[in-house]
């Protein structure tokens, strides 16, 4: 017997309260008992003037029933507001997104019949998406890519504990650490760890960019994919049309303590209210959600009345069929709550287990080490003069302090000294790196601050970033060019 639950709803965006209106209706066919608590976000709160686009009540909620089932919100774009979507999952703390992309029988595809069945797991709330931007001169943009061990343990933690509970035996971890050799090298060598502790699943790393080609190429030799933020955002929705587009691939945010389940998909402006579109992304979203939440036996009636209704009765939506033939998004839903005691034949039941969400410290110095030098600093400067004339200015400013003037860039291309540098077409914002005089000698504040002191009446000056060393290692790369 099934006990009550308490979930927060958000119907969302454009298309969100016709997907989410579907799912309600066939999640309660089947018998379960939730109580839906319906709680604003996205364009009409921004519009009230809400600058967080989720408001205290909707907050509350969440706080309160632990689990939500979110329509698309839509997102300014370029300007003003923070994504509500992103806002919601930091706010929740929603580290991992799990996002299934499986073959649906009945939808036909260029790969239909190759068994695709992939999860990608994506880390949710670092990376590029932290949202760290600021404009380094009137004509250079800047976007921080924060990502930290922790981060890293947690998602790669989740997603081999994930491929655990769902009796999967290969883990990818997708990542571009051969450019960037701290961020997404710190996903990569975190994970080459972690998976020496899961002896049963094979791990392998895979460069990204080789990831989107090999999905592409041949998908079916994946089966979890564990990458950093960005990167996930884009295999995913590229792994989504693989098996029939955005309509069919759902997705769930998961924390420690709030999960909120949401398609992969946004608000789709251009069919709002039209009645057209897909609530399948949804709906197996609501099916996770069931899972989550215990209820295994609605989650397995609900996906058999799906793929019945795909391919014994064939009702397709707009997405597949084109217009000629198509249901409409209420006849696709009222066919598959006819459905709901039906088994499709091929129906494949995995043994599904709770995930164990992993237990990793929560300590804020997660990482901690013996040495610390600094050796040095980037100074960012914004100026228009030749690099010739303001490298000398800059020696000259440096002449009597602990650090020398190595080298300055122009957008991670050495540019000074220029010996065989070709490199023209340059930015006015520059990182001139300055490095102790004496190697691995510790520079302290108090020369960082007088070295800034003497460039300071010459040259606009936006940050500094320290050249740490951490237990020997050094904790910055080289600019391209430099030796
Ligand atoms: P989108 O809403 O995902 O739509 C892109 C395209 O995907 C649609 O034009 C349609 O393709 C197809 N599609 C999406 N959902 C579908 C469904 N349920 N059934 C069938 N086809 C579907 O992406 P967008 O147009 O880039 O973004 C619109 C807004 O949504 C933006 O404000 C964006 O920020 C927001 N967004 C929100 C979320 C979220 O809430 N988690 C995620 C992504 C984007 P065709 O045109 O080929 O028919």
């Amino acid at each position: 017997m099934s006990r009550k639950h308490t979930v927060s709803l958000i119907p969302g965006d454009g298309i969100g309260p016709e997907v989410t209106t579907a799912t309600r209706k066939i999640i309660d066919a089947t018998g379960v008992k939730i109580d839906w608590e319906i709680c604003e976000a996205g364009a009409e709160v921004f519009k009230k003037g809400l600058g967080t686009g989720v408001p205290k009540e909707t907050v509350d909620s969440i706080i309160k029933n632990k689990v939500a089932l979110k329509g698309p919100l839509e997102t300014p774009i370029g300007f003003g507001e923070k994504s509500a979507n992103v806002t919601l999952r930091k706010m929740f703390d929603t580290y991992g997104n799990i996002r299934p992309i499986t073959e649906f029988p009945g939808v036909q595809t260029p790969y239909s019949g190759r068994g695709i069945d992939i999860v990608i797991v994506r880390e949710n709330v670092e990376d590029l998406y932290a949202g760290i931007e600021h404009m380094q001169s009137p004509g250079v943009a800047q976007c921080l890519k924060l990502i930290s061990r922790k981060g890293c343990e947690k998602i790669v933690r989740l997603a081999f504990e994930f491929a655990k509970s769902e009796g999967r035996k290969l883990v990818h971890c997708a990542t571009k650490a051969n450019i960037m050799k701290e961020t997404e090298g710190l996903m990569k060598r975190t994970f080459e760890d972690i998976a020496k502790e899961y002896p049963d699943i094979e791990s392998h790393h895979i460069i990204v960019d080789n990831c989107a080609h090999q999905l592409v190429k041949k998908p079916e030799q994946f089966n979890v994919i564990v990458t950093t933020n960005m990167n996930g955002d884009i295999l995913s929705d590229l792994g989504s049309a693989l098996i029939g587009g955005l309509g069919f691939a759902p997705g769930a945010n998961i924390g420690d303590k709030f999960s909120i389940f949401e398609a992969v998909h946004g608000s789709a402006p251009k069919y709002a209210g039209k009645n057209s579109i897909n609530p399948t992304a949804v709906l197996l979203s609501g099916v996770m959600m069931l899972r989550h939440l215990g209820e295994f036996e609605a989650a397995k009636m609900i996906e058999n009345a799906l793929l019945t209704t795909l391919a014994v009765d064939k009702i397709l939506t707009r997405d597949i069929l084109g217009d000629k033939g198509a249901a409409s998004t209420t006849e696709f839903t009222d066919a598959i709550i006819r459905n709901l005691d039906k088994t499709y034949p091929g129906y494949k039941d995995r043994d599904y287990h709770p995930i164990k969400l992993p237990h990793v410290r929560n300590d804020q110095d997660f990482v901690r080490v013996h040495k610390r030098v600094v050796n040095g600093i980037d100074l960012f400067i914004e100026t228009g003069k030749p690099v010739i004339q303001f490298a000398k200015e800059l020696e000259a400013a440096a002449a009597n302090s602990q650090m020398k003037l190595k080298m300055i860039s122009n957008r991670g291309v050495k540019v000074y000294p220029s010996e065989g540098n070709t490199a023209s077409d340059l930015t006015d914002c520059f990182s001139c790196r300055f490095v102790s005089k004496e190697s691995h000698q510790d520079v302290k504040d108090a020369e960082i601050i007088q070295l800034l002191e003497k460039v300071e009446p010459h040259f606009r000056w936006s940050h500094i970033e320290k050249l740490n060393e951490f237990d020997g290692v050094a904790g910055y790369t080289k600019s391209h060019g430099e030796d």
